[in-house]
């Protein structure tokens, strides 16, 4: 069967985007030839009337150069300084960006308190609901001005695989910076190949994504991008990693060609996010 094919029907999806797709690696500074591209492309995906949600990081990268600090804090108030700096920054290029393409773009930032109590995590699913039904493009960050170590995502890789669980989404696409899971280290072993598709998801993968977690300026690796599999899948929700190079390349995976590494959706019907965060 070309698992491929059912990802052109696909209604409802989360797209993450990591700090080095989104930036210059040199400068820090943003890439706004990416960033249109990619908020094109999402704009687009809107019009064709699917639901979609962006989970954006680089609020601490924009936060960053902005204050103009040479490189990326470490201790926690500066880096929740730089994220307060750079996340409203990132929302006004998503802001003007959606706008030019006459799309509502809102903000939602997350906390990982808010997913621990029932009460607020049914609140920010309706909030969820209520905004895709207006048509908008939920522009999703962690609030990593307030959240501390032990209150944190820690990454947008988990953020995204909760958020899609979150919404129902049947879809998670995470753009980082390397074509997607390989079999072992590709600048080790020349014959590491792009694995382009996981049927389910055992402990032989976790061997190989420790080889190949080549994610450079990001927080997650493929390490952790294994686990946002692990919770979209469980949820429902197919997964593909691929490389954020081009964003166009949204395109393509829903035209069903074969893009980074495709994680197969076995729902559990028992699935509860509380478990997994
Ligand atoms: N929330 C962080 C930021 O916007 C990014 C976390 C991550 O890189 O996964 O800077």
């Amino acid at each position: 069967m070309n698992y491929r094919e059912r990802l052109k029907g696909k209604k409802r999806i989360v797209v993450k985007i990591g700090t080095s797709s989104l930036t210059h690696k040199h400068t820090g500074e943003l890439n706004l030839y990416k960033l249109e591209r990619l908020v094109r492309v999402l704009a687009d995906l809107r019009n064709q009337g699917r639901d979609i949600v962006l989970v954006s990081s680089g609020a601490i990268g924009v936060g960053r150069s902005a204050a103009g600090l040479k490189e990326r804090p470490t201790q926690l108030p500066v880096k929740q300084a730089c994220a307060a700096i750079g996340q409203a920054r990132l929302m006004m290029m998503y802001q003007k960006l959606f706008s030019e393409y006459n799309q509502l773009a809102a903000q939602i930032l997350m906390t990982k308190n808010v997913m621990l109590n029932p009460q607020d995590l049914e609140n920010t699913y309706n909030t969820f609901n209520t905004l895709l039904d207006m048509g908008a493009i939920p522009v999703v960050n962690e609030n990593d001005t307030v959240s501390t170590h032990e209150i944190q995502f820690g990454d947008n890789d988990t953020l995204s695989a909760v958020v899609a669980a979150l919404i129902h989404a049947d879809f998670l696409v995470v753009l980082t910076d390397i074509d997607g899971l390989y079999t072992d280290d590709p600048h080790a072993n020349a014959r590491a190949h792009l694995v382009t598709v996981v049927e389910r998801m055992d402990s032989r993968l976790n061997a190989m994504a420790k080889e190949s977690s080549g994610s450079g300026m990001g927080t997650g690796g493929m390490a952790t991008k294994l686990r946002c599999a692990k919770i979209a899948t469980v949820s429902g929700a197919d997964m593909v990693i691929a490389s954020g190079a081009d964003p166009e390349i949204i395109y393509k995976i829903l035209e069903g060609e074969e893009c980074g590494t495709l994680f197969l959706a076995h729902k559990d019907e028992e699935f509860r996010l509380t478990d997994y965060i």
